[in-house]
């Protein structure tokens, strides 16, 4: 017998495709959605307004398992960090990151990552498997429920793994994520961080847009990239910078460059003098974030007043530039500390 198929995994045109294949008008498909992503419900048996005909067949051919997390830590900042068992008996993370109105949740794409950044936790553990669409909006929904009765805000794709190297499925939870019949994150409301694969950039400026796009830059020259992020060999900073450039950008829409700043390596005042020059004619703004140490690893975080001074060199240069927060450490549920459980 064919494996049944998550129903989670289809997009309205599949589930169109789906009841079609059953006789049945396209509005089912519509229906389907609201019982899934505006009521959360976990049956089949549930959809009330589906015919119990329908209702039987969707059982017999698919199937609509959730996740759960198994584990929630809390951090003494307030924010969380829920641990999902996935079928296959791995295990990923998702962080929730309250902020004043903001509700941000923190979703993994991948088991693991194979690009192995040395400063990253999560690089340093290799690489599993792709996380499949249902997987990735599980883990919204879930913390969905997890977070009743607030709401979630924003969705950040920068958990564990690397969404490029998983596009189609990432894209296709995007594209899920935004329905207006289900959770209705507005495209404003996404945002999916790389560590910069060139076509999938590419890729991602072709197709109506899902979401707003993060580099993780890290270094103002290759040398010092290629030492950090080894894929910086592949696709070197010109290149990485003209996809950047021809990214088509919504009016008043900034790409955001991720610098997570480490002690002696990347802290420099000519590395804030060499950031405003690089980035100049594209729509930017910059994160910068102070460095989460591991034991494991040798890189430090800067004394709070060199991270202050590389900010405002950016900002005399009329960079705009944030220090972000770190939150979570303490649980290791910061950038970069994903590991999985
Ligand atoms: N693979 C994607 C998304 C996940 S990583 C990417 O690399 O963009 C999310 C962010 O965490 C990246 O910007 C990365 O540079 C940053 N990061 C990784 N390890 C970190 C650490 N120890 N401290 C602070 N930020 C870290
Ligand atoms: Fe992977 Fe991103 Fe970590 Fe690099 S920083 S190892 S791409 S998760």
């Amino acid at each position: 017998m064919e494996a049944k198929v998550n129903i989670k995994n289809l997009n309205r045109e599949e589930l169109k495709g789906l009841t079609r294949r059953f006789g049945k008008e396209d509005y089912r498909a519509q229906q389907i959605i609201q019982w899934i992503y505006r009521h959360r419900v976990n049956s089949f048996q549930e959809m009330t307004n589906l015919s119990k005909e329908l209702r039987e067949l969707l059982e017999r051919t698919t199937r609509m398992d959730s996740l759960l997390p198994a584990e929630v830590e809390t951090s003494c900042d307030g924010s969380q960090k829920l641990l999902f068992p996935l079928e296959d008996h791995e295990t990923i993370e998702t962080v929730l990151i309250p902020d004043r109105d903001r509700l941000t949740l923190c979703v993994s794409t991948q088991v693991g990552c194979k690009f192995g950044c040395r400063f990253c936790l999560t690089g340093q553990k290799g690489f599993s498997r792709d996380l499949s669409t249902s997987e990735i909006v599980g883990q919204v929904l879930a913390s969905q429920s997890f977070v009743r009765p607030m709401t979630l805000t924003n969705i950040v794709l920068m958990g564990m793994g690397e969404p490029l190297a998983n596009l189609e499925n990432a894209m296709k939870a995007m594209e899920i994520m935004g329905y207006n019949d289900g959770l209705r994150f507005s495209k404003r409301k996404i945002t999916l961080s790389t560590v910069g694969l060139v076509p999938e950039i590419d890729r991602l400026g072709q197709i109506p847009r899902l979401c707003r796009l993060a580099i993780s830059l890290n270094a103002t020259d290759n040398v010092t990239r290629t030492s950090l992020m080894p894929i910086n060999q592949e696709y070197p900073l010109e290149e990485l910078l003209e996809a950047c450039r021809r990214f088509p950008l919504a009016p008043r829409e900034r790409i955001t460059f991720e610098y997570v700043i480490m002690q002696g390596i990347n802290d420099s005042d000519e590395d804030a003098k060499r950031l405003p020059t690089m980035l100049r004619g594209i729509r930017a703004k910059v994160n910068l974030i102070p460095y989460n140490e591991s034991p494991s690893l040798p890189f430090r975080r800067p004394s709070e007043e060199r991270i202050l001074a590389f900010q405002q060199t950016l900002l005399k240069k009329n960079l705009t530039a944030i220090i972000r927060k770190s939150r979570g450490e303490d649980i290791s549920a910061a950038c970069g500390q994903l590991r999985g459980g």
